[in-house]
């Protein structure tokens, strides 16, 4: 009996600037940075334009392929505002969720520059400003998220509400959002345990097998994150008993060496991230989609296509339960790994 396959997208809708002066107008944005647009920022209206292509990209490929109902839409909401500039695009999203069943799930980065503003961290974030920044959440720099208090109720509880309470407002139906993700896969103590007091049921935020090392100067590097031990031949746990993590895989070489010990053995449960930025016309053969299509087109290689199965995070969940194909973690043990 050949075992399944299960692939789905993590779709981090990041860099959500709206593309037209419009667009705000009429609205009433909540965050900061939007007076900021108001402004002067051209750069920022130009990353709108990619947001809006991004998405209709990927929407375009995944009818094309017929991968929607491997799709789970991941708002960042704290960020970007998105229910509020962007409401038709949360509707049609809805759309997508009754009629293909995708998810819809919360995105935020919890190192964005609107939740830290204790002095110290502006100072580290002033001596590791040559890093990359995440447009319009962070400036460049980088430091630990520990301050719990500025980031619990704007970064968990009240964008998860403003996102559930569009989804009614535009369709009058009742949505919970239950998936999660943390910007730059930053996980710690307070953030794991947090989104389980929120009542998030999956979480994303861990990659299989990476790291991500940033070069400060000649000297000194500053570790984004580090999952190296998080093994993908153990596949997805649940952390306490409450919230299962599925990792993504990030690494099309880790996932070759992998595919073909894993054949005969498991179930196998890929989430696979993209970014709206990731997905435009202009990046040519550099454009995400193009690799996304290579991932599959090698696992179509070792597979049988009926074993291959495009399903959204919570559809995974529901799987995994199922064929009792996880395993369990303390949150304790946990920390250690990452
Ligand atoms: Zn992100």
């Amino acid at each position: 009996m050949g075992k399944n396959i299960y692939i789905g997208f993590s779709i981090d809708m990041d860099s959500a600037f709206p593309s037209s002066i419009n667009i705000i107008k009429n609205k009433e944005p909540s965050n900061k940075f939007i007076n900021f647009l108001y402004q002067d920022n051209k750069e920022n209206f130009k990353n709108g334009l990619i947001f809006e292509e991004g998405m209709n990209n990927i929407i375009k490929f995944f009818f094309t392929n017929n991968y929607m109902s491997g799709a789970t839409w991941l708002i960042n909401e704290a960020n970007y505002d998105t229910s509020i500039l962007y409401p038709d695009i949360i509707k049609k999203l809805y759309e997508y969720v009754e009629k293909y069943n995708c998810a819809i799930g919360l995105h935020t980065h919890f190192e964005a520059d609107m939740f830290k503003m204790d002095k110290e961290t502006l100072e580290i974030e002033k001596k590791w400003k040559t890093f990359p920044a995440v447009p319009g959440v962070t400036t460049g720099g980088y430091f630990e998220v520990s301050n719990k208090e500025m980031w619990y109720n704007e970064g968990l509880i009240n964008p998860k509400k403003r996102i559930e309470e569009c989804i009614f407002k535009m369709t009058n139906k009742i949505y919970n959002i239950n998936c999660f993700k943390s910007g730059s896969h930053i996980l710690n103590y307070d953030i794991i345990s947090s989104i389980i007091d929120t009542n998030f049921i999956v979480d994303c935020s861990m990659v299989y097998e990476t790291k991500r090392v940033l070069k400060l100067n000649d000297t000194e590097n500053f570790t984004m994150y580090n999952n190296e031990k998080i093994k993908f031949d153990d596949g997805p746990f649940y952390i306490n008993n409450k919230i299962l993590e599925i990792p993504e895989c990030a690494n099309l070489g880790l996932l070759k060496n992998k595919i073909k010990l894993l054949k005969n053995k498991k179930n196998i449960y890929l989430l696979l991230q993209l970014h709206p930025y990731q997905c435009i016309k202009s990046l040519g053969e550099n454009n995400l989609l193009n690799n996304i299509l290579k991932y599959i087109n090698l696992i179509r290689k070792n597979y049988d296509n009926t074993n291959i199965k495009f399903v959204n995070m919570l559809e995974m969940k529901n799987i995994i339960d199922k064929n009792n194909d996880y395993h369990h973690k303390d949150i304790n043990d946990v920390i250690k790994l990452i």
